[in-house]
């Protein structure tokens, strides 16, 4: 069955983020992506320079207008990462109540990551409570952290407390995609944890708690986060009551895709040489394959 995605993302002309990085990823495995670029940047703003332009509320609800005039607001997913502010947010909030009353299972997958007015995409609200976040929790099913409790998490037992803290506020699935806690397979590793609530027969809650290892690379990504994000949705959608097998492909794209980015750019750099932004974009039409079928490199163990 068709299955319709409405991604609410940047866009940037050279590169992979925002829906430069979900778009491709979810086309591959059937997805029909509608997509509303809530910027268009040259490149990501971790080059020396970026220029471009920022979709404005009015704006986004004049695209959405066209849409619904056409009575084709009809979405089975709403996917959305990086906003600029408050009042993007709002209005994304209104558009999401619409589409959740045209189609109740409808399924918000959020990336909450807020940037200053288009300038600092990837300054997280360290700082902001997630009073911020509330309103847009309540309508949200699946939801990566993103600081966004306002808690550090030090120990395995403060991660699951955010995750149960974040299933309160709306989520049913919640993933940390990455975490500062020390993992047991040593410092080449990091972190990621999941959590799942399922509803058993007899109509009483119990939850599936996920953690994985994951083999670090040392150099800094950008685009991760979104083709994370994307890769989730698709991967719950083939596996909705099965976190441990959503993650497990999820991570196991997002290291291949690293690992061919990673050998690319330093390739590309020369011996001894740090790869620049440019030639660290993630390597995503190379890894159209792994995409579509992953190779299994990352096992989650059920906690
Ligand atoms: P972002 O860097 O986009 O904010 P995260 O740091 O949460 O996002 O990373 C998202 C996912 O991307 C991680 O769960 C991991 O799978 C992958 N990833 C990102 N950076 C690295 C890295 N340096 N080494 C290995 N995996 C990485
Ligand atoms: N969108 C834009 C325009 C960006 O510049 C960035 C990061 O710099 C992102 C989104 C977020 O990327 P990530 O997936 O690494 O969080």
């Amino acid at each position: 069955m068709e299955c319709r995605v409405l991604s609410i993302q940047s866009h940037v002309v050279r590169g992979y983020v925002g829906n430069k990085s979900a778009t491709f990823p979810l086309q591959v495995l059937g997805f029909e992506v509608d997509s509303i670029n809530s910027v268009q940047f040259s490149n990501h703003t971790g080059y020396g320079h970026w220029k471009g332009q920022v979709l404005t509320a009015e704006e986004l609800n004049v695209l959405y207008e066209g849409i619904k005039l056409n009575n084709v607001n009809h979405y089975d997913y709403i996917l959305t990462g990086y906003s600029r502010d408050i009042s993007f947010l709002v209005t994304v909030v209104d558009i999401i109540k619409e589409l959740k009353k045209a189609n109740p299972s409808l399924v918000y997958v959020c990336d909450p990551v807020m940037g200053d007015q288009g300038a600092m995409v990837s300054s997280y609200p360290h700082t902001s409570s997630y009073a911020k976040w509330q309103p847009l929790l309540l309508f949200c099913d699946i939801i990566f952290h993103r600081l966004l409790t306002g808690r550090k998490i030090n120990t395995e037992e403060d991660a699951i407390e955010v995750m149960d803290l974040l299933h309160k506020m709306g989520p049913e699935t919640v993933v940390l995609t990455s975490t500062d806690l020390p993992s047991k397979q040593g410092d080449q590793f990091l972190v990621a944890l999941g959590s799942q609530k399922i509803k058993k027969p007899d109509g009483t809650n119990t939850d599936q708690k996920i953690c994985m290892d994951i083999p670090k690379v040392d150099a800094v990504f950008v685009g991760t986060g979104d083709l994370f994000a994307a890769l989730m949705l698709a991967w719950t959608h083939q596996h909705p009551k099965d976190l441990k097998t959503a993650c497990e492909k999820t991570v196991s794209v997002m290291h291949h895709v690293i690992k061919r980015t990673i050998t690319y750019a330093n390739e590309m750099a020369g011996p001894g040489k740090r790869p620049t932004p440019a030639q660290l974009e993630l390597r995503m039409v190379q890894s159209k394959a792994d995409i579509e079928n992953p190779a299994i490199v990352v096992e989650a163990k059920v906690l």
